[in-house]
């Protein structure tokens, strides 16, 4: 049995959950992004039976807040590894390390000092007489340590997590029993990719935060049997909205999100047609409407089989969509 649960999706946070179970090799749960709270990630599993102490692995689409805002506390509860790319995991250490703000006055003495220590050291390397060995630490150093030895791990580092896997876009690997396909999409972040898991036979698809739909991506979501799909903003809406106009250009950019009309173009002239279900997703509370974001995909579906494929479901923001089960 194949289970997919979206437990939040839209601006103010986006998780999801892959299930796999099978009698005879035990069962595979993926959270697909961390983008809520531990504590109402919890809450929410709770709702639509998911037990979070069975995750085997949380794997992260890109670095934006609304994806990772309860992933350290999540990962570390939980003590389960956290796949990114490379450069994802990278930009979200940047991210959640604690940046110093100082005053020029304050850095400039701190130069100072830094530069006066540098020369001292210098000083004592001329005089030794091995220097290759001198900034060598010795073992018996009788030095008191300047780290406290039992410091808060949220103290000490902000991004531990109790194990990190790099994957690459386009380069499908394996958890458990369900086959992950990482692929890149247009989004203003380090490395975004969207993923197609196969497992039993069947593929489910997730596209969300891309500027447009690239052939890249179209191939990749070609015979899914589920697909979740971003239809993020209406036009006009996004247009005549509250946000500010740099906002609102980034939001249409190429490396933006999917409107509407473009999520629309895309079910009326490229999608196969495949998919039993349809998930509508990353839709915007202030830009969108969720009628509007249903009627543009069911206009789009007139011509593509509707009897046993192409169930339209939209992904609420403030709580799950009862698990869809194959
Ligand atoms: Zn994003
Ligand atoms: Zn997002």
């Amino acid at each position: 049995m194949v289970r997919f649960t979206v437990l939040a999706s839209g601006s103010k946070g986006n998780s999801s959950i892959v299930t796999c179970e099978s009698g005879s090799s035990g069962s595979t749960r993926i959270l697909i992004d961390a983008g809520l709270s531990c504590r109402e990630l919890f809450r929410r599993m709770a709702l639509v039976n998911e037990d979070p102490s069975t995750l085997d692995a949380i794997l992260i689409t890109h670095e934006h807040a609304d994806h990772v805002n309860g992933l350290p506390v999540t990962a570390r509860k939980l003590g389960i590894p956290v796949y990114f790319t490379e450069a994802t995991h990278r930009a979200w250490v940047r991210q959640v390390t604690p940046q110093r703000k100082i005053t020029y006055a304050q850095w400039a003495e701190e130069y100072a000092k830094q530069k006066a220590a540098a020369q001292n050291a210098d000083c004592a390397i001329d005089d030794c007489e091995a220097p290759e060995t001198c900034g060598e630490p010795t073992l018996n150093s009788s030095a008191p340590s300047e780290i406290p030895a039992e410091v808060p791990d949220a103290v000490v580092d902000p991004a531990r997590l109790p194990a990190v896997n790099y994957f690459q876009p386009g380069q499908p690997f394996q958890i458990g029993s369900v086959e992950v396909s990482p692929f890149t999409i247009p989004h203003d972040a380090a490395d975004p990719v969207g993923f197609v898991f196969t497992a039993q036979g069947l593929r489910l698809g997730l596209a969300t935060d891309l500027g447009y739909m690239p052939p890249n991506v179209q191939a990749q979501l070609r015979r899914c049997d589920l697909l979740m799909l971003e239809s993020n903003h209406d036009l006009e809406m996004l247009r005549d909205g509250p946000y500010p106009w740099s906002v609102k250009q980034r939001v249409l950019s190429r490396v933006g999100h999917l409107s509407n009309d473009a999520t629309a173009q895309y079910l009326e002239e490229t999608y196969d047609g495949h998919a039993t279900w349809l998930i509508l997703a990353h839709i915007s509370e202030s830009n969108n409407h969720p009628d509007l974001a249903r009627m543009a995909a069911e206009r789009a579906l007139v011509s593509k089989p509707s009897l046993l494929a192409n169930r339209l479901l939209l992904a609420p923001q403030h709580e799950p969509l009862p698990p869809i089960c194959f």
